[in-house]
């Protein structure tokens, strides 16, 4: 576990605040509401309370770090730690960068990634590296990738076809064997759907830029210049992702700013095109809180539902087609020193209803009790009310335990100390084809308020990452404080997420 760049600094003060005190006067009415505590809210009201702003965060949940939270579970062996699926930090942007470093500082930990897909027993390296994935599947189907790769991009080159489905941009970049051995599966468990239903959006935001074509010539000449990969290691908070937020939170109040759970907003009130207060319910009734500037990082859909007066119906029904997929983890507790040691194992066998899961022990050592302990989140999507999210809690564990026991004999029944489910709705933002037109009405609608920005993952209906979730926070801050900038771009690049500058192993981008 110990990497070389990992090391520890003297104990610092509340992120921010450079232990020189608040910088906003203790009870000034806010000037800006930051709605939902993710990261992406944080950031805002972060950088916002470094200027000086008064600001009050209103998150619903009874803590904060959204999706990008840890949870703590205490057992007689000790506490066990928990992300909702491992988050790992990796940006190419430098501010950003420096932002992370700047919040989690002496916690901070540099992580080794290896990554495996698990298919039909056997395990490839993943991202896929192709002389690794060609060697797993073995001379004769390897020949037949290669072959129909090729006929697929002299018929793609003769005719050119329009990339409308994931299946088209898959087939595309890695042509039909290798469309179907190591994309199709995974993407499918992941969505739901079949792969001619999602957008081919998806393909191209997480993977531009690479291809089978790409990754040969690669391999036989590499490139030159100075390769700068976000893959092989990623920065980690010893104590968990949720730290990073917890951190910017602590820094929000020591700067003299509220970060108020258990605030869920309501209503936001509008008058002509400002937004003029929010209702927020906590466990003392409602509150009606005014304010110049809102940020929301609450899901797009349920904002365009809740401002008053009331979307006319056609944006409303449009926010009804926009879905989610939601995510279960299941988390194990084990008495057993290491189950494997990578960082993720994606599981492409449709009959493990699981996708992936980590081992929070190989990222820090710290999110298990002790050496002799390890665990294990597992990560099955899904969909409200489908046959997996009505599964009890319950069975999901022993759901769980019986396909890595009986399926990958990973571990015996009495290495199992516990285990527990954590549901988090509205997970992944889903492309399915069409999605584009309602997404644009609902965000023409919100879009006309001056003085209301949406922000982060689910809040800007985009497949963000927590560091272009935070980008959003950061631009939205900015803003405020009288920069211009159009947040819609952020994540708009075409260029392949997990590498900076120069391309380097093929792969369909990490999912997150
Ligand atoms: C399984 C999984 C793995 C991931 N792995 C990675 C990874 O490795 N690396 C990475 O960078 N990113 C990863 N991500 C993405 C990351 O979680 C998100 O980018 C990030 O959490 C988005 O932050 P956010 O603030 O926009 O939204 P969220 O984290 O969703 O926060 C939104 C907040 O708004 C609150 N809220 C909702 N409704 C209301 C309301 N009415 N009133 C008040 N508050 C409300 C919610 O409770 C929540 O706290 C992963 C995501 C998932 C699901």
């Amino acid at each position: 576990m110990e990497h070389p760049r990992n090391g520890r600094a003297a104990g610092a003060p509340a992120p921010g605040t450079n232990g020189s005190g608040p910088t906003v006067a203790p009870g000034s009415p806010p000037n800006t509401v930051v709605m939902g505590a993710g990261p992406g809210g944080l950031c805002s009201a972060y950088v916002l309370s470094k200027a000086g702003i008064p600001t009050v965060v209103l998150e619903k949940a009874p803590f904060v770090g959204g999706l990008a939270r840890t949870i703590k579970r205490q057992t007689e062996h000790g506490e066990f730690k928990f992300d909702i699926g491992g988050h790992r930090w990796f940006t190419k942007n430098d501010e950003l960068n420096d932002l992370f470093r700047e919040v989690v500082a002496d916690e901070l930990l540099w992580v080794n990634r290896i990554s495996r897909i698990y298919f039909d027993g056997r395990y490839v390296d993943y991202p896929l590296k192709i002389s690794n994935a060609l060697k797993a599947i073995g001379p004769f189907t390897s020949a037949r990738a290669m072959a129909d790769y090729a006929r697929t991009r002299v018929a793609h080159r003769v005719k050119p076809v329009e990339i409308v489905s994931m299946e088209d941009a898959y087939i595309d970049q890695f042509g039909p064997t290798l469309y179907k051995l190591f994309f199709q599966r995974y993407s499918e468990k992941v969505w739901g759907l079949p792969c001619d239903r999602m957008s081919g959006d998806w393909v191209s935001q997480r993977s531009k830029g690479m291809s089978l074509l790409t990754a040969v010539k690669d391999a036989v000449i590499p490139s030159k210049g100075k390769v700068v990969s976000l893959i092989d290691e990623f920065m980690y908070p010893r104590d968990g992702f949720g730290r990073f937020s917890e951190r910017m939170a602590d820094g929000v109040n020591a700067m003299g700013n509220d970060v108020r759970l258990g605030a869920g907003v309501d209503k936001v009130h509008c008058e002509g095109n400002r937004v003029t207060a929010v209702t927020v319910s906590t466990d003392r009734g409602t509150e009606r809180i005014e304010a110049d500037n809102f940020i929301s990082s609450i899901p797009l859909t349920l904002l365009a539902q809740i401002i008053e007066p009331s979307a006319p119906a056609d944006v409303i029904e449009a926010s009804k087609q926009l879905t989610f997929r939601d995510i279960i983890t299941v988390n194990l507790m084990l008495k057993k020193r290491q189950v494997t040691p990578d960082t993720w194992l994606y599981v492409h066998d449709r009959n493990i209803l699981f996708g992936r899961f980590h081992e929070p022990k190989n990222w820090s050592a710290a999110m298990v009790p002790g050496d002799e302990n390890t665990s294990l989140v597992v990560e099955y999507f899904c969909t409200r009310g489908d046959h997996i999210w009505t599964m009890t809690e319950e069975q999901l564990v022993e759901q769980t335990v019986k396909h890595l026991i009986n399926d990958m004999g990973f571990m015996t029944r009495d290495e199992v100390i516990g285990g527990f489910a954590v549901r988090a709705p509205r997970a992944y933002p889903s492309y399915v084809i069409g999605y584009e037109k309602p997404l644009g009405k609902v965000k023409d609608f919100v879009g006309q308020f001056e003085n209301l920005q949406y922000i982060g993952r689910g809040g800007s209906f985009r497949y963000n990452n927590t560091d272009h979730s935070i980008e959003t926070g950061l631009l939205a801050a900015k803003n405020i404080l009288g920069e211009h900038h159009d947040l819609d771009q952020v994540n708009a690049d075409k260029e392949y997420h997990e590498i900076k500058r120069v391309e380097e192993p093929v792969g369909a981008g990490s999912h997150a």
